[in-house]
Formats: structure tokens, C-alpha cells, sequence
């Protein structure tokens, strides 16, 4: 019997069946985790309608002070959870640990925003505000990158708000979710959050159940496709962010080595398997060879390694699907451009792929069109801004994207060309939970974090009185 349970109704239980959980590190199982049929869905999202009325009640400073408990006791887990994410995930220990205070930071950035009511109007006639309220059972649905992050940025501030909440996390990373689950078991009423482990295959009746009000998910544009899909049946509230092919435009008045450098870090982190990482560059034809040869020097340098090894830089991608399909497109890749570092699976068992630089390479390629979800980078060659900012533009995602100069006000004039829902100046992948995220085109719909963030967890009214 698996030693982790999913939380339902208040109550630590085990799966309609159990599945395998394989380190990425290894290709092999190395836990089993339980699994929900639909009856134990529908018991979870019972519950979590049972407790809502009852958690909409309390204050905010109440469901406030809790949030913040759950932040401390994942702060003092963080070492055992670390680990775990480690092997489930596969990225580095120290990174995981970094996951783990971001998930402090932001649980604890959500319990200090509140909702307050806004007045629109106010006169002699008439007085007219907006108040807001908590919309009942929100369905969180999370990816394998970022599996705890990606929950507390839907927790935070579901429950601040107001609702109650059924967490599924993805199918290859349950472990921390579940452990996550234990946690908030101690801390909230019964039914508040629920969580609740599948095979893949329960999310379209988790998004169609006629009792979920909201949902929240993150993941590739593929199934936010499909979530949107089962929203429209009743016209659910619904926040999707989704997946995204960045591109960083770099200016002509850069120092080359040093701003490679930094885009390396963008593309790397969690192995390329970040929403937000650097997914192509756009490099001027004057310094393009020196940053070609400077990216590549590090892809050479860095340490490739099992996440739990002592200076490991970059881990294995998550899953044999994924792994698979970076394998494919290594192979376009070196038909479509020059490879310059990396370009094959590392000879390892596990899902180890060399960090992979291409050159010569045109907007038309496959790595350059995809989102690669892994750690390459096709690297293209501009000469007219103009231009570059088109082929940047070119693209049906639009989460992040970044430019680099040292004039700073040329290079802001510049970003705030890019079409997506974030774009950086000098940096990549800042975020913050007071700065609101989102994407643009089909890198998503609606937005996480900050103030309107948490109320898209809520239903505005209107209240609109006639005085006199
Ligand atoms: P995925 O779309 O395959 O799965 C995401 C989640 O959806 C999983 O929990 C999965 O079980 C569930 N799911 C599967 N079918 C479903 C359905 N029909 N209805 C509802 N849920 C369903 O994504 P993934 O491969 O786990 O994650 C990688 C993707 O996530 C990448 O595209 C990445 O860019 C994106 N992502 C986006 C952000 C962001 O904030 N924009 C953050 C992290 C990851």
C-alpha cells in the first residue's frame, strides 16, 4: 500500500488503484501513488462544496492567518519536500529548494492582499460599488514542471477569496502534491482542500463536473484548448495559463559574452521546462559568432547530472514523452541548423538530454517554432529591428519575452513592441506575486497572481443604489 494518500472530505485516503511513480533520474519506478476513479472525484468535489458556505463565512484575516501556517509548515518540511520533488521531478536539489520558498514567499504574499469593495459612484443620487465574493469549488489543475509552485499560485489565493478547492496535480509528479495535501489537512476544515491523484484521464470530469464553479489550470495550449472547451458547457469562470516559445531580442550595443551569459541561465533553469524560459534568441549579425561561440562554451561546461549529485546544473526533462519528443526535434534540428553544443540524449539511463545550442538556423524550423520544453536553444541571426521584432511577433504564443541593451530607454521603447503577456528588460523570468502573470494569443487567458489575480477567484456585483 502506497505510503502517500490523497485528501478528501477532511480524511488521508488511499486511490481506487495505485500507479507507479518513475524518477526521471533513473527511467525506473520508485513509488507508488494512489489513483482516483471518478466516484472518488465526485466525493472530493462534494466535499469542498459541503465546506464552502461555511469557509466563505469566515473573515479574511481568518482564512489569512491559516495560508500563513501553511507557508511555515512547508517551510519546515522543506528539506524532506525538496528531496521528493527532486525525485519526482528531476530538477536539482538546490532548485527544488528554491521552488519551495517561492511557495512561502508567495502563500504568505497572498494572506497579506485582501478583497475590499470599490466605490465606481457616489453623489447626491446615487451610490454605486462593487463588491466581491468567492465563486464556490475551484478546480486547480497543475503541469510536472513546477508541481508545488503551481498549486500555491492557485491555493493562495482561492482560499484567501473565499472558495474551496479540488487539487489534481499531474500524473508523472503527484508525490509533492499529495504531501502538500497531508499538510493542509492539518490546517484547514474538512472538505476546504481537496486533493486527488489520476491517470491522466479524470481532468475533463474534474473541468466538466456540474458542481466545480471555477477552474485554474496551467498547462500546454493543447489541453487548455480542451479545458476551454468543457468550460463553455456552463459558462465557468476559467483561468488558463498555458504554454509559451519566449524570445529574447538582443540590441546591438550589448556586451555579447556577458549578455549570453544571462540568457544561458533563462534557458537552462528546470532543465528548459520553464513557461517562461528563453525559447529562441535573436541575436544582431555583428556579434552573432561571439555569442554563438559563448553559449556553447557553457552548454559545454555545465554539469549534467542526476539532481541529488553535489553541483548538478541541470537535471533530466521530467518524462519519457517529453524526452522523446526533444529526441525528435534534436533530429529536425540538425537538419534545419548547425549544432553547436549538445544535440543527442546523454548515453545514460534516465531522461538526460545535452544542453543544446543551434546555430544557423531559420524561423521556419521546427525548434524554432515549437515550444521545445527542454534545454536548446536555436539561435537566429537579425539585421534591421524592424525585422526582428516582426519574426519575433510571428509566433501563436505570447506568454514572455525579453530584450537586452544597454541603452535602456531604446530597449524599453523596443519591449513594449513584444506581444505577449510579460516582456523583460535586461532579465527573463522575473516573477513576483504582487506582479500580475499572464499570456497573451494562446499562451493563455486571464491572470495569476497579484491583485487581479486573486480576484479572478471571485464574482464582482454591482450594487447600485438611488439615494433620495
Ligand atoms: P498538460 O497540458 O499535458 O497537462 C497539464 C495538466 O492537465 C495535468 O494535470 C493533466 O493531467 C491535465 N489534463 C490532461 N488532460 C486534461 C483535460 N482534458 N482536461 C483537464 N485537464 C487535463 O501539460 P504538461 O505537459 O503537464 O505541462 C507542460 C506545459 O505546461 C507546457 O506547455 C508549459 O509551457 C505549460 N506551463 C505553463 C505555465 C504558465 O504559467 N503559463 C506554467 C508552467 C507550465
Amino acid at each position: 500500500m502506497s505510503e502517500f494518500k490523497q485528501l478528501i472530505g477532511g480524511k488521508l485516503v488511499d486511490g481506487a488503484r495505485e500507479m507507479d511513480v518513475v524518477n526521471p533520474a533513473t527511467g525506473k519506478p520508485f513509488a507508488k501513488c494512489p489513483v482516483a476513479d471518478e466516484a472518488q472525484l465526485n466525493e472530493a468535489v462534494a466535499a469542498a462544496k459541503a465546506a464552502f458556505p461555511a469557509w466563505a463565512a469566515r473573515s479574511q484575516d481568518e482564512r489569512a492567518e491559516m495560508i500563513v501556517k501553511l507557508a511555515d509548515a512547508l517551510a519546515e518540511q522543506t528539506a524532506d519536500l525538496s528531496r521528493l520533488l527532486t525525485s519526482e521531478q528531476g530538477k536539482p536539489l538546490d532548485q527544488a529548494g528554491i521552488e519551495l520558498m517561492i511557495c512561502g514567499y508567495t502563500l504568505k504574499a497572498f494572506a497579506g492582499m485582501r478583497i475590499e469593495p470599490r466605490t465606481i459612484q457616489e453623489n447626491e443620487k446615487s451610490k454605486v460599488y462593487e463588491i466581491r465574493k468567492p465563486l464556490g469549488v475551484v478546480a486547480a489543475i497543475t503541469p510536472w514542471n513546477f508541481p508545488l509552485m503551481m498549486a500555491v499560485h492557485k491555493l493562495g489565493p482561492a482560499l484567501l477569496a473565499g472558495n474551496t478547492v479540488v487539487l489534481k496535480p499531474a500524473a508523472t509528479t503527484p508525490l509533492t502534491t499529495l504531501k502538500f495535501g497531508e499538510i493542509c489537512q492539518k490546517i484547514f476544515p474538512a472538505g476546504v482542500v481537496n486533493v486527488i491523484c489520476d491517470q491522466n484521464d479524470l481532468g475533463d470530469k474534474l473541468t466538466g463536473h456540474p458542481d466545480v464553479d471555477k477552474i485554474s489550470f496551467t498547462g500546454s495550449t493543447a489541453t487548455g484548448k480542451k479545458v476551454m472547451e468543457a468550460a463553455s458547457r456552463a459558462v465557468k469562470r476559467v483561468t488558463l495559463e498555458l504554454g509559451g516559445n519566449d524570445a529574447a531580442i538582443v540590441l546591438d550595443d550589448v556586451d555579447p559574452v556577458e549578455t549570453a551569459q544571462k540568457i544561458f541561465q533563462a534557458v537552462m533553469a528546470n532543465a528548459g521546462q520553464v513557461c517562461l524560459a528563453v525559447k529562441r534568441a535573436y541575436v544582431p549579425a555583428a556579434m552573432y559568432d561571439v555569442f554563438c561561440d559563448e553559449l556553447a562554451r557553457l552548454a559545454g561546461l555545465a554539469v549534467v547530472d542526476e539532481g541529488t549529485q553535489q553541483g548538478a546544473q541541470i537535471g533530466p526533462v521530467q518524462n519519457k514523452m517529453q524526452y522523446e519528443k526533444l529526441k525528435g526535434l534534436l533530429e529536425s534540428a540538425k537538419l534545419e541548423g548547425k549544432i553547436i553544443a549538445g544535440g543527442n540524449a546523454v548515453d545514460r539511463d534516465g531522461y538526460f538530454i545535452e544542453p543544446t545550442i543551434v546555430r544557423d538556423v531559420d524561423d521556419s524550423a521546427r525548434i524554432v517554432r515549437e515550444e521545445q520544453f527542454g534545454p536548446v536553444l536555436p539561435v537566429l541571426r537579425y539585421e534591421e529591428i524592424e525585422d526582428v521584432l516582426a519574426r519575433a511577433n510571428d509566433s501563436d504564443y505570447g506568454l514572455g519575452g525579453s530584450v537586452w541593451g544597454t541603452d535602456i530607454e531604446r530597449a524599453t521603447k523596443i519591449a513594449e513592441r513584444v506581444q505577449s503577456g510579460t516582456v523583460w528588460v535586461n532579465q527573463h523570468m522575473g516573477l513576483a506575486p504582487n506582479i500580475p502573470f499572464r499570456g497573451a494569443k494562446q499562451s493563455g487567458m486571464g491572470t495569476e497572481l497579484g491583485q487581479e489575480g486573486l480576484n479572478e477567484f471571485t464574482q464582482a456585483t454591482v450594487v447600485n443604489v438611488k439615494l433620495g
